[in-house]
C-alpha cells in the first residue's frame, strides 16, 4: 500500500472533531482521509423525529469540515458494500469507526470487519461512544451487572480516557470521490407540519453542545440534585439530544462534572450519576440485546398486556384526561423531548393504567423522541413497566395526579404545554395544533376530556389485581 492511499474515517453517530478516538487513529498515518457517512438500514429503521433531527447533525457537521477544506461523503446502501466498493474506488487501505452496541449495530459491525478484512483492508473499531466499554466492567465473579448502584460503585473511581483535542485540519484527498445529495436522502419526510415545530427546539452541532454543557455547569450543577425533577424548570443539562448524535463525548461531560465536584458544586456527584445510567443502559443492551424487544425478565413475557387499545391514541394525542400525562405527551410531540420525571409519569399511566405493553410506548418514543437512544429508551421502558433489571416494582404505580402536586405544584408545566389548561395559551402550547397530522382532527377549541379515560383509582387497582394474578399464575 503506497503511503498517501486514503484512510476512510465512517462517521455515524459521532458527529464531532474532538474526543474521537476513531478520527484520530484515522489522522494518525499522516494521509489523506475520506469522512464517510452511509445510510444503511440503521438510518432507515429511525422513526420520524430522530431521523429528522439525525439529518441535521449530518448537515451541520457537514459544514464544519467544509470550513476544514473536507468534504463529507454521503452514500447508500448496506454498510458491507458501500465500503468495499469506496474502498476499491479510492485505493483506501483502511477504515476506521467508533463502535455502536446495540444488537443491530453490532451485527452489521461484525460483518463489516470481517469483509473488510478479508479483502485486505485494516478495519479497526474505536471506543468513543461510552465511558467505559461494556466488557470493561465486570462484576467479583467476571459477570456483568444487573443492578445500578454496585455498576455505579464500580466505575466512579475509574480513570476515563484522556481528552482529544479537535484536529487543526484533515488532509483531503487529491480527488473527492462522488457524493449523494442529502436532500435526496429526504430524512425529514415523516415529519410532515412538525418538522417547522419541532426545528427551533433543537441545539445541533459540536459547537452548541459545548456551550450547553458549559452553561449548565457554570449555573445548573450546583442546584442539580435539588431541582432536576421539577419538570417546568430548566435544571438539567439537555445534552441527551447532543449524545445521541456523539456531537458531544460523554467524556467531556465527565470530565467537567468531575471539575464542578471538585469545586464545591453540590449536584455535579448526582448528574455523573445520571452519566452513568446511560453507561448502565449500554452495559445492558451489549450483554443483554433482548431488553430491545422482549421484557428482560422472563417471567414478565406472559404477563397480559395489550398490544393497542383505543386509549393509546388519547395518550399519543395528550388526550386521556390526566393533565400532567397530556402535558407531557404534547411536549413530545412539539419539543421532540420530554424530562424525566415525565416519562416516568406517562410511561407508568400507558403500562400501569391503561395496561397498556412497554413496547407500544418504546415504539412512540422512538417516532418522536430527538434524544432517542437504543440502550436508555429500552431501559427506561422496562424499568417503569417492571419488567427489566432493577426496575421499579410493578406494585409501584404512579399516581399522575399527587406527581403533579409535587413537581409542579403551580401548575406551571401543564399550562405551557397543555392549551387547554390555560386561558391564554402560549405558542408553545398551540403548536401542537400545528404539528399533529390533520387526520387526528385536533384543534386549540375542542373540549378537553372531561375525566380521564382511564380513572386513576380504578385503573391502578386493575394494575395491581393484573400483577397478583399473575405472580400466581409463575
Ligand atoms: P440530565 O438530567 O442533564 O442528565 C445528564 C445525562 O445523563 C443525560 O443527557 C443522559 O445521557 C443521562 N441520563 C439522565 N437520566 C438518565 C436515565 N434515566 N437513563 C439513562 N440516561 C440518563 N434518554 C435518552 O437519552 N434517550 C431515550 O430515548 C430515553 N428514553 C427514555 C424513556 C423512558 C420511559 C424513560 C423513563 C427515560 C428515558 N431516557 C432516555 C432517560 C432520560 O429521561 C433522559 O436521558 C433525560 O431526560 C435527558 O435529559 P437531560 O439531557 O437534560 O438529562
Amino acid at each position: 500500500m503506497s503511503e498517501t492511499a486514503p484512510v476512510i474515517m465512517w462517521f455515524r453517530r459521532d458527529f464531532r472533531l474532538a474526543d474521537n478516538p476513531a478520527l484520530a487513529a484515522a489522522l494518525k498515518g499522516g494521509g489523506p482521509v475520506i469522512c464517510l457517512v452511509i445510510r444503511d438500514a440503521r438510518i432507515d429503521a429511525l422513526g420520524a423525529a430522530p431521523a429528522f433531527r439525525y439529518e441535521a447533525a449530518v448537515a451541520k457537521f457537514a459544514e464544519t469540515l467544509e470550513a476544514l477544506g473536507q468534504k463529507l461523503i454521503l452514500r447508500s446502501g448496506p454498510s458491507r458494500e458501500v465500503l468495499l466498493d469506496l474502498a476499491r474506488e479510492t485505493g483506501a487501505g483502511a477504515v476506521h469507526w467508533n463502535r455502536l452496541y446495540d444488537g443491530l449495530s453490532r451485527e452489521i459491525d461484525e460483518d463489516v470487519k470481517s469483509s473488510l478484512k478479508a479483502s485486505g483492508i485494516t478495519a479497526e473499531s474505536h471506543g468513543g461512544h461510552l465511558l467505559f466499554e461494556p466488557w470493561s466492567v465486570q462484576t467479583g465473579s467476571g459477570g456483568f451487572y444487573r443492578v445500578y448502584s454496585p455498576f455505579w460503585r464500580a466505575v466512579k473511581d475509574l480513570e476515563v480516557a484522556p481528552a482529544i483535542a479537535a484536529p487543526a485540519a484533515i488532509a483531503a484527498p487529491e480527488a473527492f470521490p462522488a457524493s449523494e445529495a442529502l436532500a435526496d436522502w429526504a430524512l425529514g419526510a415523516a415529519m410532515n407540519r412538525g418538522a417547522e415545530v419541532l426545528a427551533p427546539h433543537m441545539c445541533v452541532g459540536e459547537e452548541a453542545a459545548a456551550a450547553r454543557l458549559d452553561a449548565f455547569i457554570a449555573a445548573k450543577a450546583d442546584g442539580y440534585k435539588a431541582r432536576r425533577d421539577y419538570p417546568a424548570e430548566p435544571a438539567t443539562s439537555g445534552l441527551s439530544e447532543n449524545l445521541a448524535y456523539g456531537e458531544i463525548a460523554p467524556h467531556r461531560i465527565w470530565r467537567a462534572g468531575q471539575r464542578a465536584q471538585a469545586s464545591g458544586a453540590k449536584g455535579a456527584e448526582h448528574f455523573l450519576k445520571e452519566l452513568v445510567w446511560r453507561e448502565f443502559a449500554y452495559h445492558l443492551i451489549y450483554h443483554t440485546p433482548h431488553i430491545e424487544t422482549e421484557s428482560w425478565r422472563p417471567e414478565w413475557a406472559s404477563f397480559p398486556w395489550r398490544d393497542d387499545s383505543p386509549q393509546v391514541l388519547a395518550w399519543k394525542q395528550g388526550r386521556t384526561g390526566v393533565p400532567f400525562v397530556d402535558a407531557a405527551m404534547r411536549q413530545l410531540y412539539v419539543s421532540g423531548t420530554m424530562h424525566n420525571r415525565a416519562r416516568m409519569i406517562v410511561a407508568s399511566y400507558l403500562t400501569k393504567h391503561m395496561g397498556v405493553h412497554w413496547r407500544v410506548g418504546q415504539k412512540w418514543f422512538e417516532e418522536c423522541l430527538i434524544d432517542w437512544d437504543p440502550a436508555s429508551n429500552a431501559m427506561g421502558w422496562q424499568w417503569v413497566a417492571g419488567s427489566g433489571p432493577d426496575a421499579a416494582p410493578y406494585f409501584r404505580v404512579f399516581n399522575p395526579q399527587t406527581q403533579q402536586e409535587k413537581f409542579d405544584a403551580d401548575g406551571a408545566y401543564v399550562r405551557r404545554w397543555l392549551a387547554e389548561a390555560s386561558r391564554n395559551p402560549g405558542q408553545e402550547a398551540l403548536a401542537f395544533f400545528e404539528a399533529v397530522p390533520r387526520s387526528w382532527g385536533l384543534s386549540p377549541g375542542q373540549p378537553y376530556p372531561a375525566k380521564p379515560v382511564v380513572d386513576l383509582a380504578r385503573g391502578r387497582a386493575r394494575a395491581l389485581e393484573a400483577y397478583e394474578q399473575h405472580k400466581q399464575q409463575q
